[in-house]
Formats: C-alpha cells, structure tokens, sequence
C-alpha cells in the first residue's frame, strides 16, 4: 500500500502554492492520496482570520476536482488546540501498518522544535520537507542532527517503512503566502490566478478577508481595473 500525505496547515486562506505543492509531492512520491487537514485551532498563531468552518469549506472546495486529494475535518471537530502529534497518533491507531507522510514547507520544518512534543513525530511518520522559496535546509542545531540522523535521499525508504525518516524535496516554488494573500485581499485586490477560481468565489461571496465596507478600496475586489 502506498504511503498517505499529510498536509496540515491553517489555510487562512488554502492558496496556489499549497496545492502545487501536495500535488508534486503526490505525484514524484507516489502517494496513494493527500490528506488536507485544516487546523481548526492552531498552536503558535496570534490571530485567525477566518474561522474554521470556512477554511474548512475553502480546503473542500480547493481540493474537489483532484483525484488523490481529500480533506480530513478532525481537528476541526475536535476541539481544543490542533497538536500535530495527536492527530498523527489517531491516523496511527487507524493505520497501523501504513507509511504515514507529514508533508511540511520549509519554513514550518524551521519551527518544529517548538511544536508539542515534537521529538515523537517521528515515532508516527516520515517528515517530507518541500522547499519554499528563500528556505535552506538547517544544517546545524536540533533538526541539523535530525537530518544527519534520520535523512534520506530515496523515496523508496518512504515506501519501504511506516515512519521515521526526514526526506527534503525540491518543488516548484510559487511565491504565495496566506498572509500576503489577507493583506492583498484587504488592500481590496483580486486574488485571481493565486487561489483557485472556487476559493476565490468563496472568498468575494463572504467577503471573510474583505476591508469593512464603505473603506475607500472596496469593491476592487470585482476584477474591475482600479
Ligand atoms: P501564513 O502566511 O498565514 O503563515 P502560509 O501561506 O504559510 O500561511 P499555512 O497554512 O501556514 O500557509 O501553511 C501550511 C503548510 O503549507 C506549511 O507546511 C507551509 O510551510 C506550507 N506552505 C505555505 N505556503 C507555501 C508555498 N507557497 N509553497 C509551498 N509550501 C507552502
């Protein structure tokens, strides 16, 4: 059986670069399918901007015409702080013998050290770093050693073993962020091109990033020129 992603994220909201992202990996990893698991209450995040439904319903709707894409609701349903650590051991209690991948930018591999319980990630799943734009891989520190320790260069070792080995993979690097996206979106900008056209529609409709009405750039948001 081929190896599960999973690709955890706030996706406030899910963008471009995300879904080029899990779809390479996919692809160049064989994977039998990515799981898209919106955080419903993120450690390490001062602010949310939309709430966990929404993103919830942006993810879906990002991810419905993809084969190999589904969307997992439980730290949505579950309730209290969104542990990856947790979340791995219920997928692990599920799939006992399966290879589990925890798919991870760069940037969010930079900041494991200080997730709950990190050093038992590994225990549950392989850790598949994709590079984003700007981010080099550590090669000092905690997760210097992680990677002298557990690194691999071969994607059979993800195949091959349920857990426990740290792979990095190049992917094409689309340069979107969420939190960009929030403040073009606030600036009353058209996010077309950078989240798909649902997500898009979704995001007009409800208007969850939108600057309060009234406020001299709305309505830019049409695709009208400014
Ligand atoms: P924010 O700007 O609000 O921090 P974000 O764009 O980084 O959001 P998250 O939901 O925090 O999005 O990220 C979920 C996962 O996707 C993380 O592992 C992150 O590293 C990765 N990721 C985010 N943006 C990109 C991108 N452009 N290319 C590849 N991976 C990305």
């Amino acid at each position: 059986m081929r190896p599960i992603g999973i690709f955890g994220g706030t996706f406030d909201p899910i963008h471009c670069g995300h879904l080029r992202t899990a779809f390479e990996l996919w692809q160049e990893l064989q994977l039998a399918e990515v799981r898209f698991l919106p955080a419903g209450n993120p450690p390490h995040r001062d602010q949310i901007y939309a709430n966990a439904e929404l993103r919830l319903r942006m993810v879906e709707a990002a991810v419905a015409d993809q084969p190999g894409f589904v969307v997992d609701d439980r730290e949505v349903r579950r309730g209290g702080m969104s542990y990856s650590v947790d979340t791995l051991g219920e997928l692990r209690a599920e799939q006992p013998a399966r290879s589990l991948c925890l798919l991870l930018g760069m940037d969010a591999f930079l900041g494991l050290p200080h997730w709950h319980r990190w050093r038992e990630l590994l225990g549950l799943a392989h850790i598949v770093v994709a590079h984003r734009p700007g981010w080099k891989a550590p090669k000092r520190g905690p997760l210097g050693e992680l990677l002298v320790d557990y690194g691999t260069g071969t994607v059979r070792d993800l195949h091959e073993r349920p857990a426990g080995r740290v792979y990095v993979r190049a992917v094409t690097q689309l340069e979107i962020s969420s939190t960009e996206l929030r403040a073009l979106l606030a600036a009353g900008r058209d996010p077309h091109y950078l989240v798909p056209d649902q997500v898009r529609q979704i995001i007009l409709e409800t208007r969850c990033y939108a600057p309060p009405r009234g406020s001299r750039t709305s309505g830019r948001t049409t695709g009208e020129p400014a």
